[in-house]
């Protein structure tokens, strides 16, 4: 670990911003965020030469303070990259070889090839170790069948995280292998699903014998479970809203502003009872937030801990009752649903306050499915943060090839 303090940061920073600036009409997204990764500013936990400078975690805060008060234009690793910002990134510093660090993340930091997570299947989703594809190993690569299900962005996807069977025999957990799966590979089809937003924003993939070079595998075969379990747990903590600093900015800032908007309180009774349960909703919302923060603080660059779980189940529960608190402000009004979205996540500048929010509320039905069910992330708090007695699992120690399942 080097010892660059705050101040040195934030000069770094600022030196950075007079080679480059996102503001110049000439730089794009991929040559400023090109720049900072080559300067280490783009995860300055991650080691030199690799977007970081060896830091710990806390100090991307004066990194991406200085941006902030500098920039009117502020890149936003969500709309960036989610996936392979959040998840892809990580998974390859831990378990890929260094040429593969080489090569995928500086473009994973721009923006310039976007990644996706390829482990849902139609018959294991919270079960997702009991998949079926299968990987055949062919010299020195591996063909795949099989079909994935739920991939968010695989439509836009330059690579995807594919896990896949590559020993029926072994148990479950032990029978898996995983790899980076270039999308564009002859083999690999790519189905939009639509959903109750009206947008497209995941996919089906069908994989026909898909021929992956053995180069292409992270971690070693049979250890696909364990490189899995590092995509998750830092999905969990992306998906927990882990980046908002500011009390009382985001979801919550909606529900407020509406409120205060449309007059807030005349004194009934009905109105009394919003009010609390407005108030309600901002205290869980500040819990949340310094809940986050205490997770990313605990966390450096290694494998996020089961308290990412914490802000995750927290977030889904809350996102819901929040957008329910903002159609209920709206009333009538709240029922009518603009139709044309497109086949991408819309963003939020193309969206007035009031769709937003609309859109917001049938989005908010998929946060406790997406990256684990909240049922899920209630198994892994009772069992590995409380000590609960474990979930049962009786197909555990068997070989995968004899469990009954359908189809
Ligand atoms: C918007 C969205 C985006 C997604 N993006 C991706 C993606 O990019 N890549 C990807 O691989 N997947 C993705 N998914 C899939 C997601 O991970 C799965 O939907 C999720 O893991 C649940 O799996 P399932 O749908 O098969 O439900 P099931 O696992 O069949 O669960 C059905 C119900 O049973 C409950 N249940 C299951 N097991 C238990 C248990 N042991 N204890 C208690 N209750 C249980 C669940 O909580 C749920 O209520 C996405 C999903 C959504 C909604």
């Amino acid at each position: 670990m080097t010892s660059i303090g705050e101040t040195e940061l934030r000069e770094r920073t600022r030196a950075l911003l007079e080679q480059v600036h996102p503001d110049d009409p000439d730089v794009d997204c991929a040559a400023f965020r090109g720049a900072q990764f080559d300067h280490g500013l783009a995860w300055v936990h991650f080691p030199e030469g690799l977007g970081g400078l060896d830091l710990t975690r806390k100090a991307q805060v004066f990194v991406d303070d200085e941006l902030r008060q500098h920039c009117k234009t502020v890149y936003n690793d969500l709309s960036v990259n989610a996936i392979g910002i959040g998840m892809g990134a990580p998974t390859v510093l831990a378990y890929g070889s260094e040429e593969m660090k080489r090569r995928y993340l500086r473009p994973i930091f721009t923006g310039e090839e976007i990644w996706c997570q390829l482990f849902s299947e139609p018959g294991a989703g919270s079960d997702v170790a009991g998949l079926s594809s299968r990987a055949v190993r062919d010299g020195d690569d591996w063909i795949v069948n099989g079909q994935k299900v739920w991939t968010s962005l695989a439509h836009y996807s330059a690579y995807g995280m594919l896990v896949t069977r590559t020993d029926p025999e072994a148990a479950k957990h032990d029978g898996l292998s995983y790899f980076v799966l270039d999308m564009k590979l002859p083999g690999v089809e790519v189905k939009p699903l639509h959903q109750i937003t009206g947008e497209a924003e995941f996919n089906e993939v069908f994989l026909n014998d898909v021929r992956i070079p053995n180069s292409m595998m992270l971690g070693k075969e049979g250890q696909g479970w364990k490189v899995s379990i590092t995509t998750l747990m830092n999905e969990r903590v992306a998906l927990g809203g882990g980046t908002e600093s500011r009390r009382g900015a985001g979801p919550i800032q909606l529900l407020v502003d509406l409120w205060q908007e449309r007059g807030g309180s005349d004194g009934s009774a009905a109105d009394a009872v919003m009010r609390d349960r407005i108030a309600g909703l901002w205290i869980e919302y500040e819990l949340l937030r310094l809940t986050n923060q205490r997770a990313r603080s605990s966390m450096r660059s290694g494998v996020p801990g089961p308290e990412g779980s914490v802000g995750k189940l927290m977030s889904a529960e809350l996102n819901k009752k929040l957008y329910e608190a903002c159609l209920d402000v709206l009333e009538g009004e709240g029922l009518t649903y603009e139709p044309g979205f497109d086949l991408r996540r819309p963003s939020g500048k193309r969206l007035d306050r009031l769709s937003l929010i609309k859109h917001g509320f049938l989005r908010s039905r998929a946060n406790s499915i997406e990256g684990g069910t909240s049922e899920i992330m209630r198994n892994i708090l009772g069992e590995r943060v409380l000590g609960l007695p474990q979930d049962v699992r009786v197909d555990k120690d068997r070989p995968w090839s004899e469990v009954p399942r359908n189809g």
